[in-house]
C-alpha cells in the first residue's frame, strides 16, 4: 500500500501539465545559473484557516499534502522576484534559471527517506531538525510527528512555503481526527472528503515550526546573525537536492554551519541526475574532498534509476 500511496503522489505530481510528464521526471529543475536569492523568515499567520483557503488536499502514507496541480503557480521572475502566475508551463526548462528550484512537486527520494527512517527507527524525540530544500515538506512533519522539540523547513522560493510547505504543515497539524500522531489511514490514497475541517492547530506544534525561503548560504547566515535564539540541528533532513554540481559547496557550508557537532544529516539521492550531472558519488567525492564530514551509505534502492540514502557526520563526532 505504501507503494501505491507513491505512485499515487507521484501521478498527482507528474499528471500536471505544468509540472511535467513521465519523460520529464527525472529532469532537474535547474540548469543554467543560479543566482542568491535573499533569505527571508515566513512568519506563520494568525488566520490558520486562510492559509487553507483555495487549497485542495490529497494524502499519501497518512500524510497531508497541498495538490500542486490544483495549484495554479509558476514561479516566474516577477517585479519583486518572485509571482505566482497562472500562465502554463510545460516543463522546469520553461522557468527562468534559477528562479525555481523543484518544490512544487514531491520528489520520489522523500518517500525513499521516509521508509529508511521507519526501518532504521530515527528518533525524532526532542531532536532540534531542518528540513532543507523541504518542497512540501513530508519529511520535517514526519519529524514533527515523530515528537522532534524544533522542525526548521526551508525552500528556495518563497511561493512554495507559502502555497504549498507552510499549508501542509497546517494541514498535518490539525486537531481534527487528531491528525498529529495518528497512524491509521495508511491505505488512503484517495483524496479525503473533505478538506481537514478548522484550522485549529495544535498550537504546540505549529509554534515549533520556523519556515524560511532563500538560497543556502543566504539562510544559514539569517539563521546564525538572527537574534532568535537559535540551537544547531541534531538532524538535517535533505531530498533530492545535489542534482547541481554547482550548488555542493553552498550546501556543504551550510550543513558544516548548521549541523550541531554530533549531528547526522540523512541525504536521499537519485545516484545519476542527467542532464545536470550531479549525483550521489559525486557529492560524497565533493564531501570527501572538503575533510568535515565523514559519509556512509546506509541504503541503495535499485528499483529503476539507482537511489540512495546517505549519513552525514562531521569526522570529529560522536
Ligand atoms: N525535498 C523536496 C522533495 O524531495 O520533494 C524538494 C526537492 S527539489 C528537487 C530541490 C529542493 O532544493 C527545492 O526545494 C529547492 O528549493 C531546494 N534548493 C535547491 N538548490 C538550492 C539552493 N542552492 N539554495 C537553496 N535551496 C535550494
Amino acid at each position: 500500500s505504501t507503494e501505491k500511496s507513491k505512485q499515487t503522489a507521484d501521478t498527482v505530481a507528474d499528471s500536471s501539465p505544468r509540472l511535467g510528464t513521465d519523460k520529464q521526471r527525472d529532469e532537474t529543475p535547474s540548469k543554467k545559473k543560479f543566482c542568491f536569492k535573499a533569505a527571508k523568515e515566513h512568519n506563520i499567520p494568525e488566520d490558520l484557516n486562510k492559509i487553507l483557503e483555495n487549497k485542495v488536499m490529497e494524502t499519501v502514507s497518512d500524510l497531508y499534502y497541498v495538490n500542486m496541480s490544483v495549484v495554479e503557480m509558476a514561479c516566474l521572475d516577477g517585479a519583486d522576484g518572485e509571482g505566482i502566475v497562472s500562465k502554463s508551463v510545460s516543463s522546469h526548462s520553461d522557468l527562468i534559471p534559477g528562479v525555481y528550484e523543484g518544490g512544487l512537486k514531491i520528489w520520489e527520494c522523500t518517500f525513499d527517506l521516509i521508509d529508511y527512517f521507519s526501518e532504521a527507527e530515527i528518533q525524532f524525540t526532542n531532536k532540534t531538525v531542518l528540513d532543507l530544500g523541504c518542497g512540501a515538506g513530508l519529511l520535517g512533519i514526519v519529524a514533527l510527528r515523530g515528537k522532534a522539540a524544533n522542525v526548521h523547513f526551508q525552500d528556495y522560493n518563497s511561493t512554495v512555503i507559502d502555497e504549498i510547505t507552510l499549508p501542509n504543515a497546517v494541514a498535518n497539524c490539525m486537531k481534527a481526527g487528531n491528525r498529529m500522531g495518528s497512524g491509521d489511514d495508511k491505505k488512503t490514497s484517495k483524496p479525503p472528503l473533505k478538506r481537514p475541517r478548522k484550522a485549529e492547530c495544535l498550537p504546540d506544534v505549529l509554534t515549533k515550526c520556523r519556515f524560511f525561503s532563500g538560497e543556502w548560504s543566504e539562510v544559514s547566515q539569517l539563521l546564525l546573525s538572527s537574534n532568535k535564539p537559535f540551537s544547531k540541528y541534531d538532524l538535517i533532513l535533505t531530498s533530492e537536492t545535489i542534482y547541481n554540481p554547482e550548488y555542493y559547496g553552498a550546501l556543504h557550508d551550510a550543513l558544516a554551519q548548521l549541523l550541531d557537532k554530533n549531528g547526522r544529516v540523512y541525504l536521499a539521492s537519485k545516484a545519476h541526475y542527467f542532464g545536470v550531472g550531479g549525483g550521489i558519488y559525486l557529492f560524497e567525492k565533493f564531501i570527501e574532498e572538503k575533510n568535515v564530514f565523514r559519509t556512509r551509505i546506509v541504503k541503495i534502492i535499485d528499483k529503476g534509476l539507482q537511489r540512495c540514502i546517505m549519513e552525514m557526520a562531521f569526522k570529529d563526532s560522536s
